[in-house]
Order: structure tokens, then sequence, then C-alpha cells
């Protein structure tokens, strides 16, 4: 079976080159190519005959096929469902912000964590994406918008929020990660790409060591043992105190923050005790609170809160000087907010929003 080519980095790229006696100038020409133009087809230009012999005879430049794509009707959310080449399905969401776009990926088809809030969740996990799958999710959303609201074509943020835990698949998140920031292709910033975790210590231990630049957010959700034992299984292997010592000794750069992720759920974290307990844990770091509104799934038992109850939350944090933004929700009507991503059943229900 041939290998895909979207699964090198540059370093990689070049040692195939080097250890096949190619001219290892061809890595920047095929990054250019298929990174920078995001062209889909092998490249063919500016590069020499056996190069591209090679390239023929040994990769493959398919990417995952656009299943169905779900335009939001009231904001310019689009959500794309990806048919993997085993036929498992992901998706892939693009989240806009002043006429530009986040990319909201996948890095997992399921996941393992569970968590008792989120719909992924409840596919259990099936298996890990390769580097090739998960740049693949941004190549092809690319290329929808350029040829469906041309020059709109500007992915500037790209967050791992999609289905799946990243940090539970850490070599290809990295990988692709690597492949974003290279100055060869997408040159993609640093701080510009983020990747939450619910808290897994084997992946965080590996971040402060490999990829400290590229931004993390934590899912907290609780500052209570009990509940976010509820809310994120996980933490009873990983507790948080643990957890945030890992991350307070990853460096941050001048102006770099931990985002911590909390979701509110009617009548279960959302009251003003909850959010002093968070403000006193958070207190004194370089903090971002982002505050979810839990939203709905289909055969979900939890409850968003009412928006008041939302704006107390915020201003008890604020006392605290920890800058909070209450996110506002996007996509939901295509099924497409946080959480609400689950490649099976996405399709038959979206038609209840
Ligand atoms: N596994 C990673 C990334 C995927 S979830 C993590 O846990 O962080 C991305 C974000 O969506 C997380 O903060 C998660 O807690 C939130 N989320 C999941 N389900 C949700 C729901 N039903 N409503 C609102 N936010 C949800």
């Amino acid at each position: 079976m041939k290998l895909s080519f979207y699964d090198l980095n540059f370093a990689d790229l070049e040692a195939v080159l080097k250890l096949n006696n190619l001219n290892t100038s061809a890595a920047s020409v095929l990054f250019n190519w298929h990174y920078k133009k995001k062209q889909t087809v092998q490249c063919k230009e500016n590069i020499a005959k056996t190069s591209i012999d090679f390239f023929q005879a040994h990769y493959d430049f398919s990417l995952p096929e656009i299943d169905t794509v779900h335009e939001s009707s009231h904001d310019k959310t689009v959500k794309f469902l990806f048919k993997l080449a085993d036929g498992h399905k992901v998706e892939t969401v693009l989240i806009p912000f002043h006429n530009k776009y986040s990319i909201c990926l996948s890095s997992q088809v399921g996941c393992a964590m569970n968590c008792s809030f989120c719909f992924t969740g409840k596919q259990g996990l099936h298996r890990n994406l390769s580097t090739s799958e998960i740049v693949g999710q941004l190549i092809q959303a690319w290329c929808w918008l350029a040829n469906n609201r041309p020059g709109e074509e500007r992915i500037l943020n790209i967050v791992f929020m999609g289905q799946g835990e990243p940090l539970h698949n850490f070599d290809a998140v990295k990988k692709a990660c690597e492949i974003f920031l290279s100055k060869h292709g997408t040159s993609i910033g640093i701080q510009k790409i983020t990747i939450s975790t619910a808290g897994y210590i084997p992946g965080l231990k590996r971040w402060r060591e490999e990829i400290p630049g590229v931004n993390l957010a934590l899912s907290l959700h609780s500052t209570l043992k009990e509940k976010r034992n509820e809310l994120i299984p996980i933490n009873k292997k990983y507790p948080l105190t643990e957890v945030l010592n890992y991350i307070d000794q990853i460096p941050l750069q001048k102006k770099q923050f931990v985002t911590y992720e909390y979701i509110l759920i009617k009548d279960l974290n959302d009251s003003a005790d909850d959010a002093k307990e968070l403000g006193e844990l958070l207190a004194g770091k370089s903090a971002y609170i982002n505050l979810i509104p839990f939203n709905a799934f289909p055969g979900s038992n939890y409850q968003q809160p009412e928006h008041d109850k939302i704006r107390q939350f915020k201003k008890v944090l604020d006392t605290y000087k920890i800058p909070t933004l209450i996110r506002a929700t996007k996509g939901d009507d295509v099924l497409a907010a946080c959480g609400q991503l689950n490649s099976k059943k996405t399709i038959q229900h979206s038609a209840q929003y």
C-alpha cells in the first residue's frame, strides 16, 4: 500500500528525498504546492522527472472525502462530514469570526473519554486519525471555501476541539501541527493553534517537552472532585490538581494564556459558589476562561442555564480579574456546536434543531 504524502512533515520529506538520492530542494516546492496553494493533485511543476516518478510510485495524494456539508442558516458556520478511506466518518467545523474562519478539527473517530455531557463520547473510541486525515480536514475545508465562498478561504485559527481527545493521539496531532506551522506551507502562527484536552496527563507530559508553544485549553467544568469525576471520568485516574500541576510547569510565552473551558450545566455547576471556587483556583494564573453554555443533543439529560445565571457566573469571575468569555453558540442548528459532534447520529437528528 502507498504511504500518504500528507503524513510527512517537512523534515520527513527532506529525509525521504535524501534517502532516495533525489534533490532535497523538491521539499519546499511540494510543501508550497500542497499546503500553500492547497493543490490536491500531485505536483508536476518545478520538480525533476525522477522525483515525480518516485512520488507517483510510492505516495498517495488522496484526501478524506467530503460526505456531507451542512451550512448553518443563522450564521456562516459550516459542518463537514468526512468519509475516510476505511468508511469511518468524522466531523470538522468552520466557525466564522470577522470574515475569517477558525477550523475545529477532529483527532479521533469517536473518543475514549466518555464525558457525560458530550455527544462524541457516546460513540466510544473507534480509532485514532492519522496525520494525513487531520491535515486533510483543513485542506478540504479550505478548498470548499475557495469553491463555494470565493475570497473567503481564510482559515486563521486551528482548534483541536472536534471529535476525540487530541492528547490521546499525540504523535499524529503533533505532526499535523508541525505541518501547519511549516514556513514552507500553510505557515500558521504557533499562537493560532489550540489543543483542547480533558486532562490526559501522559499527553501533557509530552506537551511540555515537545510542543510548549502551542496553546493549551483544559476542559475543567468543575473544581469539585466528585462532580468532575461524574462529568469527565478520566478525572478519577488523572485528578484535576495533578493536571493543573503539569499545566503550571509548561513555560508560556509573553501574552500566552492557558484557556480553561467551563461548560455551564443547569443546577449542576452553575451556582455562584461554583464560580467562586473556579475564581479562587485560577486567580493569579495566566488564565483565560471560556464559559460554554451546555449544548443539548439528542438523548442528553442536562440543560443549559438561563442567560441571567450565565451572566451572574461571569460577574463573580470578573471579581477575580480573570478574563472570561461567554462563548456564543454557533452552528447549533446543524448540530455543529461544541459537544454536538457525533458522526453516527448527526444527520438523522439534525431535523429536530
Ligand atoms: N477532548 C477534548 C476536545 C474535544 S471537546 C476536550 O475534552 O477538551 C471540545 C470542547 O467542547 C470541550 O471543552 C468540551 O468540554 C466541550 N463540549 C463537549 N460537549 C459539550 C456540550 N454538549 N455542550 C457544550 N460544550 C461541550
